[in-house]
């Protein structure tokens, strides 16, 4: 980094974000297979977020690879790039006040601690959508275990590529047994119990 390069510090600083927000910001960091549910859960968990008045914004996986990660590819090097620019970006968010979820396969052990180290202990909430590959590969909502079995798709997680398992994620949910809505509820258990956010009587209140 250039040595002319000075942080500015805001007056606007996170607290006070929490305070005016009525909740705290983390970065809630899904991972897990493809086809495993870390979209759907994410987008339904914003759901309910946003009914309880939170502040939450999901990155997603396909959308950024659009715009902000559209020159990279799935090599592992590629991979890595993607990863640490997420965290860069959902640490930015949770310093703007925002719960940013994040839903990327972030199949790497080493990437996933790298971003965990971006923000303060306890703001990064390791969440392993977990699901077995058998599963996974019937539900194929895209279509692309079917391309990769076929060899059309190179370096495919969980079929050419490996997904190394969180070693001590924050929090498991297996979609295999539960559905959408247990699986949001208790990562909202898990918030609330945390008091990041407290819903009480469908509102939330200020614990920043
Ligand atoms: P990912 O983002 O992990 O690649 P998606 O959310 O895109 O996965 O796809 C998961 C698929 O599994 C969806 O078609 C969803 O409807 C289905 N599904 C079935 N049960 C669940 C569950 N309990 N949680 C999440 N998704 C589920």
């Amino acid at each position: 980094m250039d040595k002319n390069v000075v942080w500015h510090q805001p007056t606007v600083t996170r607290d006070r974000r929490a305070k005016n927000n009525g909740h705290k910001s983390v970065i809630l960091w899904f991972t897990g297979l493809s086809g495993a549910g870390k979209s759907t859960i994410a987008h339904a968990l914003e759901e309910s977020l946003y009914q309880l008045g939170a502040n939450t914004y999901v990155l997603d996986g396909d959308n950024v690879r659009h715009g902000l990660c559209g020159d990279l590819g799935f090599s592992d090097t590629d991979r890595n790039e993607n990863i640490r620019r997420i965290g860069e970006l959902a640490k930015l968010f949770i310093d703007a006040g925002i719960i940013a979820l994040t839903a990327f396969i972030s199949p790497f052990q080493e990437d996933r601690q790298r971003a965990r180290e971006l923000v303060p202990e306890g703001d990064f909430i390791e969440i392993h959508v977990k699901c077995p590959l058998d599963v996974c590969e019937t539900r194929d909502p895209k279509g692309l275990y079917k391309k990769a079995r076929a060899g059309l798709i190179k370096g495919y997680t969980g079929i050419s590529s490996p997904y190394e398992v969180p070693d001590n994620p924050e929090i498991v949910i297996d979609t295999s047994v539960r559905d959408v809505d247990q699986c949001v509820m208790e990562i909202i258990d898990y918030l609330a119990a945390k008091q990041i956010i407290t819903p009480v009587s469908q509102e939330l209140t200020v614990n920043a």
